[in-house]
């Protein structure tokens, strides 16, 4: 179909059913397809295997490796544009709804990562299931603490995940050991800042994270927005409008403003690069707002279920044309498989069906999208970074043996309402394997 870079050196060469996003409504799908990457983890060549036999011949002799994946899919890695690192130790803790949620199950989580040791754990613990979910990005908050968060970065590095990543930042209105001085949160996050963003050749970015209004003196939100608009290329990522009582809350503290994104674009923290997680309860001025910004939102289904927070505007925000992307949103989304996230937010409409296409789309290249990240990642296309993943859905149960053999609007069913992190074969970052659930198998290498 497509190549460049003609003078790279030593190929490697997947082969099987290539399934790539081009938008919401159409995809790349090439049975006996080859993808072609180069050792600087740049995609050289997508296609029909025979189209590749014909065309570049130039690079057959490049090629040191080459692996047949059969009639599995080769699909582009999963984007979580919202989760929480310190709190993939406390999922499925049911009953409460969000104020209570974190008073009771996450502050806890979270104060354990002062301890830099068990920072260290989680956070590898946290690294290894991103990759064998499937997630190759990820929109990650940690905690308060800044050695915490340079360990999250220094395992993410040695690990080969991409992430957009950044230390909380709270100052009000949060247990005593998770409350920081203002000038001593800001002066962290901006040595954070210096010292990873752009990292690893721009595999990993900064995000300024002040976790969300209620934990937040407006003193913060305002040198926030300073800080992160004087921090070229960084991002800003926070909560928006996930619950009533946090709303509520929010009106308390700023009886004044119009709504909780007005509180937000106030202090300047709205804009390209700003990613608000769940956005659920806006009206047309507020949507109006985002769109004007070029905010982008990530959606995450699961979690809204779990804490029955509310419905997401799902089509009414396609249609405004902001930026989104969906979430897992560890610990309060229960799971980190985006693909029972994608299942997830098709459940949580109770009138608009979403398909399959959409929700991979949303997923993949529309997760990109939010993160203005699409020029490197998202699909599989030539020029781009290869983050990637092997996918086989006989892996679950109750899905038919033949699933491979039959059409692809069957194939993308099976995936979006059946799939989980049993289907993931294997997971690639620009091109270096992270996951591998068949060593011997397949002989591919885990790094
Ligand atoms: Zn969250």
């Amino acid at each position: 179909m497509t190549n460049s870079h003609q003078q790279s050196r030593n190929l490697s060469a997947y082969r099987g059913h290539i399934v790539s996003p081009i938008d919401g409504s159409r995809l790349n799908d090439i049975r006996d397809g080859l993808l072609v990457v180069d050792e600087n983890g740049q995609i050289v060549f997508v296609g029909a295997e025979s189209e590749f036999d014909k065309d570049a011949a130039n690079l057959q002799d490049k090629i040191i490796r080459r692996l047949d994946f059969g009639k599995r899919l080769i699909m582009p890695g999963m984007v979580d544009t919202h989760l929480h690192l310190p709190q993939v130790t406390a999922t499925g803790k049911s009953g409460e709804h969000l104020m209570n949620w974190l008073q009771r199950f996450i502050f806890p989580s979270e104060i354990r990562c002062r301890d830099a040791v068990y920072a260290r754990k989680i956070a590898k613990w946290f690294f290894d299931e991103m990759a064998c979910n499937g997630t190759t990005t990820g929109v990650v908050m940690t905690t308060v603490h800044k050695e915490a968060t340079d360990i999250a970065f220094q395992i993410a590095s040695e690990r080969g995940l991409r992430v957009i990543m950044g230390k909380m930042m709270m100052n009000a209105n949060a247990p005593p050991e998770l409350t920081e001085e203002l000038s001593a949160s800001l002066s962290a996050s901006h040595e954070l800042c210096q010292k990873w963003h752009g990292a690893d050749g721009g595999r990993l970015m900064y995000a300024f994270t002040p976790r969300f209004a209620p934990t937040s003196t407006s003193e913060l939100l305002k040198e926030c927005g300073k800080l992160w608009q004087e921090s070229k290329g960084s991002y800003l990522h926070t909560h928006l409008a996930e619950s009533q009582d946090e709303i509520d809350f929010v009106k308390g503290q700023y009886p004044s403003a119009r709504s909780y994104v007005d509180v937000y674009h106030s202090f300047g923290l709205l804009g390209k690069n700003s990613v608000m997680a769940h956005s659920i309860h806006l009206d047309e001025q507020d949507i109006k707002l985002l769109r004007e910004t070029d905010s982008s939102l990530a959606h995450c289904p699961s979690s809204n279920f779990f804490l029955k927070s509310g419905v997401f505007q799902y089509n009414r925000i396609l249609k405004s044309g902001i930026r989104f992307g969906l979430g897992s949103d560890v610990a309060a989304g229960p799971q980190m498989s985006l693909f029972c996230v994608m299942k997830d937010a098709n459940y949580m409409q109770p009138h608009d069906w979403l398909g399959p296409e959409e929700l991979l789309y949303r997923a993949t290249l529309g997760g990109a999208r939010a993160l203005a990240l699409e020029a490197r990642i998202g699909s599989l296309d030539a020029g781009k970074e290869a983050d990637f993943i092997v996918v086989d859905p006989r892996r679950r149960t109750g899905i038919i043996s033949d699933i491979l053999d039959r059409s692809i609007d069957e194939i993308l069913s099976a995936l979006v309402f059946l799939g989980d992190d049993r289907i993931i074969d294997a997971t690639f970052v620009r091109g270096r394997q992270l996951f591998s659930r068949e060593n011997q198998e397949s002989e591919l290498v885990t790094a």
